[in-house]
């Protein structure tokens, strides 16, 4: 745990969440900000700062991130698919620094992927 990191925290309960769903490697809570109707964050339980931290002994960790994607989107109301976004890094525009999977849907497209910059 990173004493620092407010997932770590999230994690270890020292920061209240709303709890979706929880395994031996990961924690998956709503986002404090949605997006969409359907906004889930998905996580390690141990902490690892993004992909471009990831190494091979992570590999079972962000498996897990992606095959619970769907059972959680769809007892969310996300039934007819979702969007799982991961932003790393400055270039990346991630804010938090612990890796997270955005899981957003509902019962509406979520949009087109990405706006094109000018
Ligand atoms: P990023 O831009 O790093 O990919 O996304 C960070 C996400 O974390 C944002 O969608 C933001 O709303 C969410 N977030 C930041 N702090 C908290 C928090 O304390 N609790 C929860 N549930 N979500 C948070
Ligand atoms: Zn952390």
């Amino acid at each position: 745990m990173s004493q620092s990191c407010i997932f770590c925290k999230i994690v270890a309960g020292e920061i209240p969440s709303k709890k979706i769903y929880e395994d031996e490697l990961v924690y998956a809570f709503h986002d404090i900000n949605p997006q969409r109707q359907v906004h889930i964050l998905v996580i390690p339980k141990h902490h690892l700062t993004s992909l471009q931290d990831a190494t091979t002994s992570d590999e079972p960790t962000l498996g897990r991130i992606l095959s619970v994607a769907n059972q959680l989107a769809t007892e969310a109301g996300s039934p007819g698919g979702f969007r799982v976004i991961i932003n790393n890094g400055d270039i990346g525009c991630q804010e938090v620094p612990h890796l997270h999977a955005h899981i957003v849907g509902g019962d509406q497209p979520v949009g087109p992927m990405l706006k094109r910059l000018d």
